[in-house]
């Protein structure tokens, strides 16, 4: 656990630089005495920060607005081209790695194929030369980058940051920030993809209206995160939500976790094949009738018309429905935000997990969730990345070891 700052002038200092900046990032453009409204602050105070600020390149004046005085009153804004960062993530055979401004926006992207996952020296050989590729296209160097943010698929220990288990990557006890923190001299954040693609969610997406919401992800394999008064639930080991690999059927298929009759072996993508299985004889003209059923074969096939491609999503969309009842009675949250690759397929599965997701505890007692689909294109799942470096700058540095942008 990281060891808290002593309580002196210098910490009161930084909290309150790090309350101006975050209402200026959040709530910008703001007028001094807004700024003072919001954050409590006397105006003297504030002023000084802002000199310092301002010298920093941090913030910026952009215009005037009319203010109860009479006086027109100067705006202040973030400066989000005051430094870069970058969001990479990593997926079974390719990377995606995009350049952002402080704001999370997205500069540029590339996407980088590779031949063999297991192969963690070249996938971080990867990361760190096509990080500085974008840099240089953009006429950077590494001293205007920030941080570089991390999405894996698995079990993460954000602190160390290792990965610790992946078993889409078949990755064990790997450190991916050391490696690449030294080879950029700067930091390395890595967290869960989910994770990365909800703090998207908080900052660009539903989280901005909303406090209280689950991601639940849906593609290879399922996946949850819990987000409480904004903030994300970790779990003791980093793991929370790790909800594909809920039981619901006591000693039902075996999976690669270890257990037997998790929810990511009936309503993930990876489950098609298995479920064909036990059901192609009674479709002899379905035309799945294929060697290995990959998920866009069921899709294609889906389109087609394809009877069993249809059955099979009305399946995925039934063990989906009691993935959702499951969340919903275990955590009770305001809404349940569906993301992940296999939302490709949603209306052949939806409508069949929306019937059996409203049969849960709370709607017998007459109290809605609501689900619905993110409306974060692709790129949240990097955008999310490049926030987990960019949200460590402006934490309220009262850590020993908090980096950030303000001190
Ligand atoms: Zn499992």
């Amino acid at each position: 656990m990281s060891q808290l700052r002593k309580g002196n002038r210098a910490l009161i200092k930084d909290m309150n630089r790090s309350l101006v900046i975050n209402t200026i990032r959040k709530f910008g453009p703001l007028s001094r005495t807004d700024i003072s409204n919001r954050t409590g602050l006397g105006l003297s105070t504030i002023t000084k920060i802002i000199d310092e600020l301002s010298q920093n390149k941090l913030v910026f004046e952009t215009g005037s607005a009319n203010s109860t005085g009479g006086r027109r009153a100067i705006l202040l804004e973030f400066n989000h081209q005051s430094g870069h960062a970058i969001g990479a993530k990593i997926m079974k055979d390719h990377l995606v790695i995009a350049l952002t401004d402080l704001d999370s926006t997205i500069l540029d992207t590339l996407e980088i194929s590779f031949q063999n996952k297991e192969d963690v020296p070249h996938i971080i050989d990867l990361i760190i030369s096509n990080t500085k590729k974008l840099l240089t296209q953009h006429h950077l160097t590494e001293e205007n980058l920030e941080g570089v943010g991390i999405a894996v698929s698995g079990l993460i220990d954000n602190q160390k940051g290792t990965v610790v288990r992946s078993s889409l990557l078949n990755w064990e006890d790997v450190n991916l920030s050391e490696p690449i923190q030294q080879a950029l001299g700067t930091p390395v954040f890595i967290d869960n993809d989910v994770n990365a693609y909800t703090y998207a969610e908080i900052e660009k997406g539903y989280g901005v209206t909303h406090e209280n919401f689950i991601c639940l992800s849906i593609g290879d394999g399922i996946g949850a995160s819990l987000v409480i008064n904004r903030k994300l639930y970790s779990g003791e080991f980093g793991g929370a939500g790790e909800f594909g690999h809920t039981v619901i059927h006591m000693d039902g298929r075996p999976c690669h976790c270890g257990q037997h009759g998790c929810l990511e072996m009936y309503a993930s993508n990876k489950a098609f094949e298995l479920e064909a299985s036990s059901l192609i004889d009674q479709y002899p003209n379905t035309s799945l009738n294929l060697e290995s059923i990959q998920f866009d074969h069921v899709l294609e096939a889906a389109q087609q018309e394809d009877s069993l491609a249809q059955k099979l999503f009305e399946r995925q969309g039934d063990y989906l429905g009691v993935g959702l009842v499951n969340a919903i009675n275990s955590f009770n949250p305001g809404t349940i935000v569906l993301i992940g690759e296999g939302m490709i397929a949603k209306e052949f599965f939806l409508p069949n997990a929306m019937d059996r997701a409203k049969r849960n505890f709370f709607n017998f007692a007459n109290c809605d969730t609501d689900i619905v689909v993110s409306s974060l294109g692709n790129d949240a799942w990097v955008k999310g990345a490049a926030l987990l470096a960019i949200d460590q700058l402006f934490q309220p540095p009262i850590y020993e070891t908090t980096v950030s942008l303000l001190s």
